[in-house]
């Protein structure tokens, strides 16, 4: 009852003919795969020429992040209005490098989270904790908090129209994944708390596992009842592992 998405975080990575050589790769091989969505996420400044690439083949296009705004005086952002126009239909949000290294805060990301559903774009809100957060057991106390601001600020009908990714700070890029075990338990979780404000969207609603996906471990996370696809970012550049790990969910 719920499609599965794998979605390519390309994130700062690729020029004009490395996306021309990986695109061509994924169009050609991802052709007959129905049962689940592909998704790719290119910096901001490819996405047409992935929109072009991509032409009627069904692998769908995100943006990475998105301003809160919808135009004026804000040098250097994208508003999503502008990333619809371009072809997008999701944007991920609240990356934890976006947290981390730019200094987002649950509140920016909860306003970008209502912009992006007011703009019809479908946002992929990442929640996730450090190792540090997770030795003190502290985990679902970070991700619940993570949640619940976006929940509370843009109401749970508008998770109807989201995907969540849960994305262990400790396992992004460092070929440390969660088991199937601990990221089964922060989906249930996650969804649990969802469920606290409409178990019908709770219901509905795709959580995806991000940190260190391959080809390899793919198969054991996506078995997992509550965990509905991948985010994956390493792995999003070889096209034969994402093609892999497309054919796994
Ligand atoms: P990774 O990145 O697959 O390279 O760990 C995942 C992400 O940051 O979305």
């Amino acid at each position: 009852m719920r499609k599965a998405i794998v979605a390519g975080n390309w994130k700062m990575n690729g020029n004009s003919e490395s996306i021309n050589e990986l695109m061509g790769t994924l169009i050609a091989s991802l052709q007959d795969l129905d049962a689940v969505e592909a998704l790719v996420c290119p910096p901001a400044v490819y996405l047409s020429q992935v929109k072009s690439l991509i032409g009627n083949a069904s692998i769908a296009l995100g943006a990475q992040n998105a301003s809160q705004f919808e135009s004026g005086a804000y040098t250097g952002e994208n508003s999503p209005g502008m990333l619809t126009d371009l072809g997008c239909q999701y944007v991920i949000l609240g990356h934890s490098e976006r947290r981390a290294i730019f200094g987002e805060k649950d509140a920016d990301i909860a306003a970008k989270f209502n912009a992006a559903i007011d703009a019809g774009l479908v946002p992929i809100l990442c929640v996730g904790e450090t190792l540090e957060e997770r030795e003190d057991e502290r985990t679902m106390a970070v991700v619940g908090g993570q949640l619940k601001a976006v929940l509370d600020a843009c109401g749970v009908e508008s998770f109807a129209k989201a995907v969540i990714a849960y994305e262990p700070v400790w396992a992004i890029g460092t070929g440390k994944t969660a088991t199937p075990e601990q990221a089964q338990d922060v989906h249930q979780s996650v969804r649990a708390i969802v469920a606290e404000y409409s178990a019908e969207v709770a219901a509905g609603v795709r959580i995806l596992y991000g940190g260190s996906v391959n080809a390899a471990n793919a198969d054991e996370l996506f078995a997992n009842p509550d965990v509905d696809g991948g985010l994956v970012g390493g792995a999003s550049l070889k096209p034969n592992d994402f093609i892999a790990i497309c054919r796994a969910a």
